[in-house]
């Protein structure tokens, strides 16, 4: 059989897949764009963590990240959307303001940055308790953070994006980026860690 189409074929045949998860209410065609091209991308947490790391080497490309991070980290080589565009915005933590993340309606996550969403992400539990009390929650990840920080929190549509830039660790004054990329964590670009 000819490449062309053996490839004709399997588009149907996924097209075919895609129908009939979307009939039984399985998945959401925006759901599914976003997997597929969080798979193109090569989705993981070691991109939003590279992105954190040139933040806190290259002052000027921090201040583009904050302004528009659709196109800082388009700098870097990532794509923010697939099908449909969305807007990402990177929010930055400081001594006063730790930012965290949520979907409240459902599970919009930056996932080409941060990579597959954790399953605690996408509970009930924490997209209803992460709003009302959320130094409770991230107490319970173990993040106990001072009251004078007060905490933002930032719920995602589908349209808007959201990644935390956490605070530079002390003592890294000699690290060079890949080092630095390398102490961030997923839950910290959540915000559900420090680092
Ligand atoms: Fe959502």
């Amino acid at each position: 059989m000819s490449g062309t189409h053996s490839d004709a074929r399997i588009s149907r045949q996924v097209r075919r897949l895609e129908t009939l998860l979307e009939e039984r209410g399985l998945v959401t065609g925006g759901a599914l764009d976003e997997a597929i091209d969080a798979f193109l991308n090569g989705a993981s947490p070691a991109n939003g963590a590279r992105v954190v790391a040139r933040a806190w080497v290259d002052e000027a490309f921090r201040t583009r990240l904050l302004d528009d991070a659709n196109s800082a980290v388009a700098e870097l080589g990532y794509a923010s959307g697939g099908v449909q565009p969305q807007r990402l915005r990177v929010v930055a933590n400081t001594d006063r303001v730790h930012n965290v993340i949520v979907c409240t309606l459902c599970s919009c996550y930056p996932l080409g940055l941060l990579g597959p969403s954790p399953s605690w992400y996408k509970s009930e539990a924490y997209r209803s308790r992460v709003v009302r009390e959320p130094r409770a929650v991230l107490a319970e990840f173990g993040l106990n953070l001072p009251d004078s920080t007060a905490i933002t929190v930032w719920d995602s549509t589908s349209e808007s994006r959201y990644m935390v830039l956490p605070l530079r660790p002390a003592g890294t004054k000699g690290l060079d980026e890949a080092a630095l990329a390398a102490l961030v964590s997923r839950n910290a670009l959540i915000g559900t860690a420090a680092q």
